[in-house]
């Protein structure tokens, strides 16, 4: 990946730090989430039903399924390196304290109203990586004190908060992860789409925007639940044809919520679009 983008080159203009000249300059007032970037309307009226009409999408299964996954994922991790803090320094006192208990997923599947047989799969996993990272940690550098262990088996930055604003997005972003290395990660408990990496991208801009640093890598990483646990990693450099597109898209929506007007139904709504309680039983 490095060697990749020292080939490809990553335009200054294009950066987020840009932020105060065309084209990464917002064209208007119009700040919008991340998420927008990857509706699933064809003709992009989901954003005029949630911006013009303000209408509110439809909470389905999978939604809140995702929404559980993410907050297991941090609950986890900050749970695991508040117990390294506090003495638990190897990967079998790690297991013995948390394999077994499941408090964690029971809790946040309760609070979000979802069955917590996937989300305390996805915890059983994350408490054997972690043990087994900090097993890793412990071989390498067997004199290593609780920060240093953190340091190493754990990603530093869970849910990052962002002011997305001076590149047209919100001001309350929220990154799942984010390292020292100049890269950034979202978690996807759905299908693969072209349209996370260009979400990613906007984080990328955004941070780049915020810290005045260079984001040069993203992952989207997909949890699956088959037979086990899986994450399948989708790496990529944050290059300057993923940039201008983003730019393109943040542009479009911004100008269909400033115009405020309708851009209709497409042929053939996708099947689990969240308005589609709003678009097909008459009420706009
Ligand atoms: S229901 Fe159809 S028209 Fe309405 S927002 Fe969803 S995809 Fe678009």
């Amino acid at each position: 990946m490095r060697k990749s983008i020292e080939n490809l080159g990553i335009s200054e203009e294009l950066r987020g730090y840009a932020w105060d000249r065309p084209p990464v300059e917002p064209i208007n007032g119009v700040r919008v989430s991340v998420s927008d970037l990857n509706g699933f309307c064809p003709t992009r009226r989901d954003i005029y039903l949630k911006y013009v009409l303000k209408e509110k999408p439809q909470v389905n299964a999978y939604m809140l399924r995702g929404l559980a996954c993410h907050k297991v994922i941090r609950e986890t991790i900050t749970a695991l390196k508040k117990a390294v803090y506090s003495g638990c320094e190897s990967g079998e006192e790690i297991i013995d304290n948390f394999y077994g208990d499941v408090s964690i997923p029971e809790k946040i599947c309760g609070d979000i109203g979802v069955k917590p047989d996937y989300c305390i799969r996805l915890y059983r996993v994350l408490v054997i990586q972690a043990a087994a990272k900090v097993d890793e940690v412990l071989s390498k550098y067997p004199d290593a004190d609780a920060e240093n262990i953190v340091g190493l088996a754990f990603p530093p930055f869970m849910e990052r908060k962002i002011d997305g604003s001076p590149v047209g997005l919100s001001k309350n972003l929220s990154l799942d992860v984010f390292t020292p290395h100049s890269i950034i990660m979202d978690f996807k408990t759905g299908v693969e789409k072209y349209e996370h990496m260009l979400s990613l991208t906007g984080y990328a801009l955004a941070l780049e925007a915020d810290d005045e640093t260079d984001i040069n890598f993203g992952f989207v990483i997909y949890i699956r639940f088959g037979r086990s646990v899986q994450f399948v990693q989708k790496e990529f450099v944050v290059g300057d044809e993923l940039r201008r597109e983003f730019i393109e898209v943040r542009d479009e929506i911004a100008e269909l919520i400033e115009s405020g007007i309708d851009p209709g139904k497409p042929a053939q709504c996708p099947k689990y679009c969240s308005f589609s309680g709003v678009c097909n039983e008459g009420s706009c």
